[in-house]
């Protein structure tokens, strides 16, 4: 068994772990870095991800502060069409890719091992095993174990699907799905997609752009939900007036309901948040964001089955617990049942700073890659791990339209926190992935007239703070409750 010396040891190279890395390395710039990850390449689950996934929210705000993901220029085709770039599967992976071969190993200052697991340590002392040689090795890590594994993230091709699959059903994931051509003497009649998250939607979205009728699909959705409308959510510089108003109305909505469902149906009265199905009350809220064009397009589904989660399929047949429902013999089933962001997490919800354990979860809600690099700042910024934890208290990782006021209260919060401190401020003005700091610093430097709108902002928000955090309560009684 062999030993070496770093000073953080961080365990997975995903969107966390690395920008992470990468803003330590700007920040502390003596330290070394070990990254460890059961991958063969970086980028996490996202080498996992079916072909056709892309990111929901522009690239400009996703990947590592030192790195743009995406040319900061509109999309002029398909349903992304005027808005900015969402990276897709490919070149997420590549970005990841190029960033350790060619800024973080070329540095000297991080060692990468890839298919290789962390096993357990303490004290300073860890063990990691290649996962392919079988050798453990010993790390002695003279700072601090960095958790990058916080979100458990899921995907279809990895997960157990919880329910049974009967001889003869067919049955696929996502990932599979571009294969088809393969089968073109022997395709489905038929299609079922099952599950009624983002990848879900992902799956519609491409079955229908790949030229399937909308008559040959059905769709198993056991709960509907909200989404963001991705026309709001552009990179500030560009279209700071649509973040500023969906802000405001984040705010105005929760000031003024008694309920997160209420909240929820003002902002999707206002169009800041879109549902598939009109006539249903979504109960389930993931940060999914989704363009209006997505939104049509998925409603020529029809066929939707809301008898709850699956339990059974077979040829001709899908059991539900207390039904069955025929469907076509020839039917694929396709599997977009996994988590995702496994909100079950939440439970596990800690301090960042552990003495010489750092665990990297949520700063502000939905924001990972942002939330991450801000803990490194942090880290290499200020002295004790009380300073620290005032700084970054975990944002709450909500899943229900009845406990999303509780991540808003929080990340309103976290905002004022960090705008009340001259270094993390700083901070937030030059992180890429911070959704609108370095675009007010630019609006600013050139004396933008956008800025006489944007100050009203502030005091109009704190204004309605009081109602905001009444609310807030609420529903972070009911989070706790479980
Ligand atoms: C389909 C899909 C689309 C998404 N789209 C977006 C989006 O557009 N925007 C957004 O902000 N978020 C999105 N997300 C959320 C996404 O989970 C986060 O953005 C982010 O990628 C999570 O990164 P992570 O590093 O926490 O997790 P992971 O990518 O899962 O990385 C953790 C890594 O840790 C490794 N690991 C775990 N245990 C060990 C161990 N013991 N030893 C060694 N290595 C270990 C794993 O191998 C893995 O590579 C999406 C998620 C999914 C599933």
């Amino acid at each position: 068994m062999s030993n070496f010396e770093t000073d953080y040891l961080i365990v997975g190279a995903g969107a966390v772990g690395l920008a992470f890395a990468d803003t330590l390395m700007d920040e502390d710039p003596d330290c070394h870095i070990t990254i460890v990850d059961k991958h063969a390449r970086p980028g996490g689950h996202w080498n996992d991800a079916y072909p056709f996934v892309a990111l929901h929210q522009p690239s400009a705000t996703y990947g590592v502060n030192s790195m743009e993901m995406c040319p900061d220029r509109v999309d002029e085709h398909g349903h992304n069409a005027g808005m900015y770039p969402l990276a897709k599967h490919a070149e997420i992976l590549s970005y990841y890719s190029k960033l350790m071969s060619e800024r973080m190993i070329p540095s000297g200052r991080v060692s990468y091992h890839p298919l290789t697991e962390y096993k357990d340590g303490e004290a300073g002392v860890h063990r990691i095993r290649g996962i392919l040689s079988g050798e453990e090795q010993t790390v002695h890590v003279r700072r601090k174990l960095v958790d990058g594994t916080y979100f458990k993230t899921s995907v279809p091709s990895t997960h157990k699907p919880a329910f049974e699959i009967a001889d003869g059903a067919r049955f696929t994931t996502p990932g599979d799905l571009p294969a088809l051509w393969k089968e073109a003497d022997n395709l489905p009649g038929h299609y079922i997609i099952l599950g009624a998250g983002k990848t879900a939607m992902d799956t519609g979205v491409w079955l229908l752009e790949m030229g399937v009728a909308p008559e040959k699909i059905g769709w198993v959705r056991p709960r509907d939900s909200w989404m963001f409308n991705r026309k709001l959510l552009q990179p500030a510089y560009h279209r700071i007036e649509g973040l500023i108003q969906f802000q405001m109305d984040l705010v105005e909505c929760a000031a003024s309901s008694e309920s997160g469902d209420e909240m929820l149906a003002k902002l999707g009265e206002r169009g800041t948040m879109l549902r598939l199905d009109e006539d249903v009350t979504p109960k389930m809220f993931h940060f999914a964001v989704i363009s209006e064009g997505e939104v049509e397009l998925l409603r020529q589904i029809e066929t939707v089955y809301r008898q709850g989660r699956v339990t059974k399929i077979e040829p001709g047949k899908m059991h539900f617990r207390d039904e069955t429902v025929e469907v076509p013999e020839n039917t694929l089933f396709i599997d977009c049942t996994a988590t995702a962001v496994p909100f079950e997490a939440r439970e596990n919800v800690r301090p960042f700073f552990e003495g010489d354990t750092i665990t990297l979860q949520l700063a502000q809600t939905p924001f990972v890659p942002y939330s991450a690099a801000l803990a490194a700042f942090i880290e290499a910024n200020f002295e004790t791990d009380a300073e620290k934890n005032n700084l970054l208290p975990p944002a709450p990782l909500t899943d229900t339209t009845d406990t999303y006021p509780y991540a808003v209260m929080s990340n309103l919060m976290s905002t004022a926190i960090l705008s009340n401190n001259e270094k993390t401020n700083a901070f937030n003005a030059k992180s890429r992935l911070h959704p609108t700091g370095p675009a007010i610093a630019r609006l600013i430097a050139e004396g933008s007239p956008k800025l006489a709108e944007l100050g009203k902002v502030g005091p109009r928000i704190q204004g309605l703070m009081p109602q905001v955090v009444q609310l807030g309560m609420k529903a972070k009684a009911i989070h706790e409750a479980g």
